[in-house]
């Protein structure tokens, strides 16, 4: 069978999965596929889909469930993702989570789900001063992840935007909208014996060692 190493990241918005799953993707040699991603640059774009998802988007709702499923099947044609793929945003409910069991299966499945604790309150802080290049979608923060030069992205001097879902009455939808739907994954892959919880609370590059130590230790064996 040909064997693919899929890493689902799960914890709240605002979290640390982006910031993870980037600096994860070199390391590991697997793409970071992120759905919120997806949908902003066909935002961006305008096309049909980044067109339904905007108002999905804009109040803090999940996109439908069949729309998303399909555009992550796609991606994981794509011949960078023949290793498996960091997931980052999805899945986001047990109908996503069943069918990427699905998807995955002929690979070996889910290989392992590391969840990032953080508390409500730090969550509304990094959210709320989360800052994203327009040009390559790297994450900044204002206060606890500056870049080089205020509002100008150190990678490729592009310029860094709020974007709209991070304003505060979307982010308060966002959470409850995480712990309706979305926290039951963490039974779900508890059961499987594929949860690892880690403490999100610390800078970015503990949370990264840690989160390596675990992850390159299963991609090992995987
Ligand atoms: P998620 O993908 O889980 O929504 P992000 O990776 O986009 O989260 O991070 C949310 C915000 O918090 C960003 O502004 C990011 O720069 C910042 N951030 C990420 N990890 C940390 C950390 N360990 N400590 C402080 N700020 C962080
Ligand atoms: P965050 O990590 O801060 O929650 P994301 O970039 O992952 O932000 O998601 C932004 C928005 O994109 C979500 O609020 C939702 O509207 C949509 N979205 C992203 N991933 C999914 C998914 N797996 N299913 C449905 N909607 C999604």
């Amino acid at each position: 069978m040909n064997r693919r190493t899929f890493f689902v990241l799960l914890g709240v918005p605002g979290a640390g999965k982006g910031t993870q799953a980037k600096l994860l993707e070199d390391r590991l040699g697997i793409p970071q596929i992120s759905t919120g991603d997806i949908f902003r640059y066909n935002l961006k774009n305008e096309t049909e889909l980044g067109i339904l998802a905007k108002s999905y988007m804009d109040k803090g709702e999940l996109v439908p469930d069949e729309v998303t499923i399909r555009m992550v099947e796609d991606r994981l044609t794509q011949p960078d993702a023949k290793g498996g793929a960091i997931l980052d945003g999805f899945p986001r409910n047990l109908v996503q989570a069943q069918a990427f069991d699905k998807i995955t299966e002929p690979y070996g499945g889910v290989s392992l789900v590391p969840l990032i604790h953080i508390s409500d309150e730090e969550a509304m802080r990094r959210i709320t001063g989360r800052r994203v290049c327009r040009s390559c979608g790297a994450v900044y923060h204002v206060e606890f992840n500056k870049p080089k030069v205020a509002d100008v992205c150190d990678l490729d001097g592009g310029e860094l935007y709020q974007r709209n879902d991070d304003k505060p009455d979307t982010v308060r939808n966002r959470l409850y909208v995480y712990y309706k739907q979305t926290s039951p994954l963490i039974g779900y892959y508890f059961a499987k014996e594929l949860l690892v919880e880690l403490d999100g609370n610390r800078p970015i590059d503990q949370v990264q060692d840690e989160l390596m130590g675990l992850l390159g230790e299963r991609d090992a064996v995987a």
